[in-house]
């Protein structure tokens, strides 16, 4: 019961045009205040169980239109097969590529399925692989047994080459392989290297749920897959294809979409490593900007007093502070004529600017405040401060 009371406390606050300030205000490297109600909701989208999101690109769905989303790594036809709505890699024919490019930071959904008809050992057991920025290996392989001990046709392997590993990198943190001809998942969230003037300021990263067990996670490229010697890092492009190999084993794939995301580096106006204060500092005053633009200067009740609040509370340029001194120089002045019982009667918004005013002093954006000064002295004339026996 107390989380739906607080819940709708909540939604009361966020209608409420004078409800004043709360939480922290925006700062240097945070554009947005706590709980800022001026910032951009997230797009909707839809989610179904089962389903790609309804802002994903289908790379593939099982259909004859979007196995033509594929081809060589020659840009030519691919030689891989569509077989009852899957992809079927062909030995021989080479890696299959999206012809478009992608990235550098994506979500990417995969389901793939080794042969139901058990052959090979080691890297010769169901291999394949999905390629990020052409560079990046995830393994695909037979690993449901590994352990000799246990199994009577295991596939024991090294540990950075089995399924979920990051090829030659990093094993998964656990093996949650499905068997033979069972279709299995990767979800992926991948974030290339960024570079700068020349040099890898932060590593790739990635991470991965397989089957839906993490089993990557947030792993940093020590640089490019590679196999028998370690690889000089380098600039990757700003989109690739996703590639998928052929290993010489019929691995089939199925339901593959991705959507491309943020990366948290690209975010200058709010906190996170790179954010920038002049950044930061142009969009508080542009948000001031439109939230003043909303005031009628003229008048000078609670609704204003707030609002202006709230405005320096993201700026205190001009023409803001002297709009705020005149709003809150008039609303002292009504304070002044009320007598008793319209204190009284106004206690609930006058206690409500005491809320802003406090918000903006114990996060210094305003000291010696007149305004806040006056309702004290308000209310410790009516007892306001004192509790009620
Ligand atoms: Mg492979």
């Amino acid at each position: 019961m107390k989380k739906l009371i607080f819940a709708s406390t909540l939604a009361m606050v966020a209608a409420s045009a004078s409800a004043g300030l709360y939480g922290d205000t925006p700062d240097a490297t945070h554009a947005w205040a706590v709980h800022d109600r001026n910032r951009p909701n997230p797009v909707k989208i839809v989610a179904e169980p089962g389903l790609p999101p309804s802002d994903a690109i289908i790379l593939f769905d099982g259909t004859e239109k979007t196995f033509a989303n594929w081809c060589s790594m020659k840009m030519e036809p691919t030689k891989w097969k569509l077989v009852n709505g899957t992809l079927e890699s062909v030995k021989g024919a080479g890696y299959i590529r999206t012809k478009a490019e992608y990235g550098p930071n994506f979500q990417l959904h995969v389901e793939w399925a080794t042969p139901v008809k058990v052959e090979g050992v080691g890297q010769g057991r169901g291999n394949s692989g999905v390629f990020l920025m052409n560079d990046f290996e995830l393994q695909v392989l037979d690993s449901y047994e590994t352990d000799p001990a246990k199994s009577p046709n295991p596939n024991p392997n090294y540990a950075d080459g089995q399924a979920s590993a990051i090829y030659g990198q990093n094993p998964p943190i656990v093996n949650a392989s499905r068997g033979p001809g069972q279709w299995q998942t990767y979800d992926i969230v991948f974030h290339a290297p960024v570079w700068k003037d020349g040099k890898e300021i932060y590593p790739g990263t990635v991470t991965v749920f397989h089957n839906g067990v993490l089993t990557q996670d947030n792993w940093e490229y020590e640089g490019p897959t590679y196999h028998m010697k370690r690889t000089v890092k380098k600039q990757p492009a700003t989109k690739a294809p996703i590639a998928f190999q052929d290993h010489g084993n019929p691995v089939h794939f199925r339901n593959v979409w991705l959507r491309e995301i943020p990366c948290r580096h690209a975010n200058t106006t709010h906190g996170g490593p790179d954010v920038k204060e002049a950044d930061v500092k142009a969009l508080r005053h542009k948000i001031a900007e439109q939230l003043f633009a909303k005031i009628d200067t003229n008048k000078s009740g609670a609704d204003e007093v707030n609002a202006i609040l709230e405005v320096i509370s993201y700026c205190k340029a001009e023409p803001f502070c002297g709009a705020c001194k005149k709003i809150c120089g008039a609303y002292i002045a009504r304070l002044d004529a009320m007598d008793a019982a319209a204190l009284e009667k106004a206690k609930g918004e006058i206690m409500g600017v005491k809320k802003s005013c406090d918000v903006l002093a114990r996060n210094k954006v305003v000291e010696n405040c007149k305004l806040a000064a006056k309702i004290n002295e308000i209310i410790k004339a009516r007892g306001w401060d004192k509790k009620k026996k």
